[in-house]
């Protein structure tokens, strides 16, 4: 008889969660990425029982995220997903980027088993360092029968890849779902949902398959935005514009009228978006933009990059 899958792969990219500050209890000046997968998960001993395996894919502070990295993490993640005995995945992942990881990771792979990526606010030796936590709530979403999806378990919300997004530079409660609130929760153990699980035909990993991705470049409306930024970038060479506006996506007249050039004339792909922490952004009569809906600007910029690289 074959045996259910049970193993967890967690998947090291780095981040605060890897993170070591000189002086303990210095929340901001501290080092990311400093501590291998291995090692944090040996630290945890309530991780001690469970059947898991690590892997470092990278060891970066997530601002410093790259294409190489996500096309690495996309390939690992796809690799360990078809593993008869491999029953979910964990990623550690920064604060920073993780909306863009997730949202990307979800619409290559859109996996039938659970995929959480973690993050911490405060480094590991912090005086009150929430990495751990975070990390054993995550392996619990990751191995809850039913689970599918990319999802971000942080603070004890597990929030859709879709709608996940950093609101906060500092709380340790820093991320939200926007208006569709998080899929559930995980409070000592015990999953609570009120949503389903990610969803959504995989583009598969051929979409990563150029060494260099098109170039997608993102501005916003702002006073006095006069276009010139868009000039500057046709000159420069670019592919796909994402414009985060005011509002509901609005734009200064200037800067849309320079990007209209550049979507008629130059043929660049514009998405617009909002510049607004929550909130789709809606059609309106004449649209000559097409809308990315909810997603945030950086969120945009992957939805743009994966479709170019089509
Ligand atoms: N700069 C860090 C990173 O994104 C922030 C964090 O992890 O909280 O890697």
């Amino acid at each position: 008889m074959q045996s259910l899958p049970s193993k967890i792969v967690i998947l090291g990219t780095g981040g605060t969660l890897a993170g070591t500050a000189t002086e303990p209890g210095d929340n901001v000046g501290y080092r990311a990425a400093q501590i291998g997968i291995a090692e944090i998960v040996a630290r945890i001993p309530a991780l001690a029982g469970v059947p898991i395996e690590t892997e470092q894919v990278a060891q970066i502070d997530s601002k410093d995220m790259s294409y190489a990295i996500w096309r690495a993490l996309a390939k690992r993640v796809a690799f360990h997903l078809g593993r008869d005995d491999v029953a979910g995945i964990v990623v550690t992942h920064g604060t920073d980027t993780l909306e863009e990881s997730a949202y990307l990771l979800q619409r290559v792979l859109a996996p039938g088993k659970p995929v959480a990526l973690t993050a911490a606010m405060r480094p590991a030796n912090a005086l009150q360092s929430d990495g751990p936590q975070n990390l054993v709530d995550a392996v619990c979403v990751a191995r809850y029968a039913g689970a599918k999806g990319v999802v971000a378990v942080l603070a004890g919300r597990i929030h859709g890849a879709f709608e996940v997004r950093k609101l906060h530079t500092y709380r340790i409660d820093a991320f939200g779902s926007g208006d569709a609130g998080p899929i559930g929760v995980v409070q000592e153990g015990v999953l609570t949902l009120w949503r389903t699980w990610p969803e959504c035909a995989a583009l598969g990993l051929h979409v990563l398959a150029r060494d260099t991705p098109p170039r997608v470049v993102t501005v916003m409306s702002h006073a006095d935005a006069d276009g010139g930024i868009v000039d500057a970038l046709l000159a420069h060479g670019v592919d796909g514009i994402v414009v985060a506006g005011t509002g509901n996506g609005s734009l200064h007249h200037a800067l849309e009228a320079a990007l209209r050039r550049a979507q008629g004339e130059a043929g660049v792909a514009v998405l617009r978006c909002s510049r607004v922490a929550c909130g789709p952004v809606l059609p309106t009569a004449n649209d000559v933009f097409e809308s990315a809906g909810s997603l945030t600007p950086a969120q945009a910029r992957v939805e743009l990059l994966l479709r170019l690289s089509l």
